[in-house]
């Protein structure tokens, strides 16, 4: 048994206080992914910041007219909010897409954002891994990779991030708002997570001691239609091979507005710009979605056995999106 240090704040600041004065310290929330590492001994903190008592739990309009999500929001409780499901039906099926209820009644916006990696070479302190300890290697390039990336990835770590809430809000340019030692910044969710590059071990843009407090999502965009899909190996309690967040709007039968995330393929949620790009304007029919997905994934460079996931997120693509522009229509 390896002792550690529990305080529980109550307010961030005091929490950010805590955090910055120990380097050796962590922010705890539900401790789904937190505490199964700790067992593991993947992680090792000196001190476990509990979050449970900050006033970070709710759900509520923002300013703009969008909404603004608490860091400590229950996964459960955001798919069911009547206005996520309302104005962002991709969100609240993302992240019921994701874990099991027991977990989702537990897990929290910001927790589900910053877990980490499923690899599991990384879950294994018996073996290398760049990322867990840097400079041993990365023996998911030559072992088991069949659940790893196809985009993004560099010779020293080819892991993929394991959330679905981070693909919804990167397809719908949420905001994270954080709080650190030198005061409070937001950050666009498509900036918070990092590709490995020769620094697998730097997963995100957190300064030390920075806390998620909220995340802020925009007003939708009138008309807009959005949906998540996701092909994994159960129907439930699996992380994704590949899934799709879009969101879609049609005027007169051509592609007004769009915005796709790619998850279970990179390190981050993968927004696909070129795709994008390639569809304003477009005819909102199943060839142009199709050519669109290909080419955004063109960028792809699989591994030995993991080449399914680069059809496997084409045909997700071109399914949500031809079902929303089918929606449009009716
Ligand atoms: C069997 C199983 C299956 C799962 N399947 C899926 C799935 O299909 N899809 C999916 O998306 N997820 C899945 N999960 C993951 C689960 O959703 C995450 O474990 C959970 O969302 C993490 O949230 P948490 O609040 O428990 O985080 P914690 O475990 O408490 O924390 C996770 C990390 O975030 C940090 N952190 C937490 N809050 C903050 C904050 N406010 N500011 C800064 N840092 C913070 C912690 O320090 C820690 O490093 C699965 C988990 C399990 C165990
Ligand atoms: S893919 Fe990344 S996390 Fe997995 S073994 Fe390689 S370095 Fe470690």
């Amino acid at each position: 048994m390896r002792e550690f240090g529990y305080l529980r704040p109550t307010s961030a600041a005091e929490a950010v206080q805590l955090l910055a004065a120990d380097g050796g310290a962590r922010y705890l929330a539900g401790g789904t992914n937190l505490v199964d590492l700790m067992k593991l001994g993947v992680e090792r903190p000196r001190l476990l910041v509990d979050l449970g008592r900050l006033p970070l739990r709710d759900i509520g309009p923002a300013g703009d007219g969008g909404l603004r999500i608490g860091a400590l929001a229950r996964n459960a409780d955001l798919a069911a909010d009547p206005r996520v499901r309302t104005a962002y039906p991709v969100l609240s099926q993302a992240l019921l897409a994701g874990a099991s209820g027991q977990l989702r009644n537990v897990a929290t916006t910001a927790g589900n954002l910053l877990q980490r990696t499923r690899c599991l070479y990384f879950q294994d302190t018996a073996k290398p891994c760049n990322k867990r300890r840097p400079g041993t290697g990365c023996p998911a390039r030559e072992g088991v990779h069949r659940d790893l990336a196809v985009l993004g990835a560099s010779e020293h770590c080819v892991a993929t991030h394991p959330s679905d809430l981070a693909v919804a809000l990167a397809a719908l340019d949420a905001t994270v708002e954080l709080l650190g030692p030198d005061g409070a910044r937001t950050l666009p969710v498509t900036d918070l997570h990092r590709l490995p590059g020769d620094r697998p071990d730097l997963e995100h843009r957190l300064l030390p001691g920075e806390l998620i407090t909220a995340v802020t999502l925009p007003p939708p965009a009138p008309g807009a239609r959005s949906a998540y899909r996701k092909a994994r190996d159960r129907a439930s309690y699996a992380f994704a091979l590949a899934s799709v967040a879009a969101v879609l709007v049609v005027r007169e039968a051509r592609v007004e507005r769009v915005r796709i995330a790619f998850g279970g393929l990179a390190a981050k949620p993968w927004r696909a710009r070129t795709a994008e790009a390639m569809l304003l304007g477009a005819p909102a029919e199943e060839a142009s979605f199709r050519a669109a997905a290909e080419a955004e994934l063109a960028a792809a460079r699989p591994l030995r056995d993991n080449g399914h996931k680069v059809p496997l997120a084409r045909n997700l693509a071109v399914r949500v999106l031809s079902d929303l522009a089918l929606a449009s229509v009716r």
